[in-house]
């Protein structure tokens, strides 16, 4: 089946057809890193992970850039406030940021280039665009981009070059610019950049680069002239985007971007939720608070790339409960009696059936919700068959299911997730063993006070019992952080 995406640039489904015959060059725009990224922004990190992952699985040899924005107003003022550098105030930022990307599952990005490193990169494409006739210099050692020598400009948010600009602040620092409308590839230093470490000298004067010029920069060094897949948040449109196509295609004049893919936002389902933390929640604060990672995935990949997901506690349950039943019927599956002489159950080639509909899916502009929709029908179809087989089926059906449930994870990593973050070391192992036991002890002479103490103490860590003929098994269900 063959990949369409809806392409930003052309508002239509098109044909996924790589400049190079089974190579992909993907970059996305990442997070300004002057603060933690909040749920929002990992919309955005899983959903570029979904492109990532999809693409892997289909055979791409893919190259995945995503910048980390270090040199901005936001986090110049930011370090000044807190008498940093910005090297020195985003550093633990990044850090946090590709810790919580791990342990949600995305696939490390081949680079993550920051703006900071790529100045001479930046200033050479200002020389281009300066050469070319695109920019022109201020009275200040400023660089604009002339948008006047750009007829295209406004092809992607399609706005009229007239009203592209109107009513846009004109910031204090721009006062030189020929046109309101024109933007900033060069800002000449304040004093406040110096404090900050972030400027650095240029040919037309001492300063910093504008923000859209550094994905220009950065996208041109790691990935090429040309992007099969640029990928962003909607917010990017406009005037980001806009600006990027204009600066790379004023300075190479080849075609920037391939197809141009955009993610819309979360909106909050619970008012409570959105208002913890002065209207972010961060991935910080859910993992600290708990959330199981994997439903955290699960709830962040459950809507379609283009539409809005409504994201609040009872999403967020409803996919705790959804990524359990995923790992019991894997589980279930792993544990099966497999019998070679058992007949034919037909669990085999439903999950086949399954995985073709779950391909369908993805490869229709990666409809998500319709691949989920085919995992789970085959988890409620294959948990029926093993009801009624009693749990014996023949070993190449059994090996099939697996395979096939190892495949889809590829793409969605829930079950990598959950395998992660339920992960149990030997000493808490250990100390969940001894637990049982004293529940054991506890309800042998009939105190079940303290044996449901008990429960309700591993209850608190994640740690699920289950009673049987054959004895107590625990399992970990990942809605508690585990603290042995
Ligand atoms: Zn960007």
């Amino acid at each position: 089946m063959r990949l369409r995406l809806f392409n930003t640039l052309t508002r239509s489904l098109e044909p996924f057809e790589p400049l190079e015959h089974g190579r992909a060059g993907v970059y996305a725009c990442g997070p300004t890193i002057y603060d933690h990224a909040h749920v929002g922004n990992f919309r955005s990190f899983v959903f570029y992970d979904l492109v990532h992952r999809y693409l892997e699985w289909k055979g791409y040899d893919v190259r995945f850039v995503m910048n980390l924005t270090d040199v901005d107003d936001k986090t110049i003022r930011a370090a000044v406030a807190e008498g940093k550098t910005i090297s020195e105030y985003t550093e633990p930022f990044a850090q946090a940021i590709l810790e919580e990307a791990d342990a949600l599952g995305i696939r490390r990005a081949d680079r993550y280039p920051r703006a900071t490193a790529y100045v001479d990169e930046m200033i050479a494409l200002v020389e281009r665009l300066l050469e070319k006739g695109h920019a022109y210099r201020t009275d200040d050692g400023s660089v604009f981009f002339d948008i006047t020598s750009f007829p295209e400009y406004g092809k992607l948010s399609r706005k009229n070059l007239d009203e592209a600009r109107r009513g846009e602040r004109v910031s204090e620092d721009e006062y030189g610019k020929d046109d309101v409308r024109d933007f900033a590839l060069w800002k000449a230093s304040k004093p406040e950049d110096r404090e900050a470490g972030a400027a650095w000298p240029a040919p037309w004067g001492e300063g910093r680069p504008g923000w859209h010029l550094e994905c220009s920069a950065m996208s041109l060094a790691e990935v090429g002239e040309t992007l099969d897949i640029h990928l962003g948040g909607e917010d990017l449109v406009f005037p980001h985007h806009e600006d990027e196509i204009a600066q790379s295609e004023g300075a190479t004049g080849k075609p920037f971007v391939r197809y141009w893919l955009h993610v819309r936002h979360l909106r909050f389902a619970d008012e409570k939720m959105s208002k913890s933390r002065g209207n972010t929640v961060t991935v910080q604060d859910l993992l600290e608070q708990g959330v199981d990672p994997a439903a955290l995935r699960h709830q962040l990949l459950s809507a379609h790339y283009r539409s809005e997901l409504a994201f609040g506690r009872e999403g967020l349950e409803g996919s705790g409960r959804a990524v359990q039943r995923l790992i019991d019927f894997r589980d279930r599956v792993e544990e099966v009696h497999t019998d070679p002489s058992a007949a034919i159950s037909g669990i085999g080639g439903k999950a086949e059936e399954a995985l073709e509909r779950f391909e369908g899916a993805l490869a229709d502009d990666l409809n998500v919700p319709g691949g989920l929709g085919a995992l789970f029908s085959f988890v409620s179809e294959g948990n029926g068959i093993l009801d009624r087989k009693g749990d014996r089926v023949p070993p190449e059906e059994a090996e099939r299911v697996l395979e096939v449930l190892g495949s889809m994870d590829e793409v969605l990593g829930l079950l990598e997730v959950a395998g992660q973050s339920r992960t149990v070391d030997a000493e808490t192992r250990h100390w969940i063993e001894d637990r049982i036991g004293e529940r054991e002890e506890a309800r042998r002479s009939k105190d079940f006070s303290r044996a449901d103490a008990i429960r309700d103490e591993l209850a608190e860590r994640g740690i699920v019992l289950e009673d049987s003929s054959r004895g107590t098994r625990w399992k970990h269900v990942g809605t508690r952080p585990l603290v042995g």
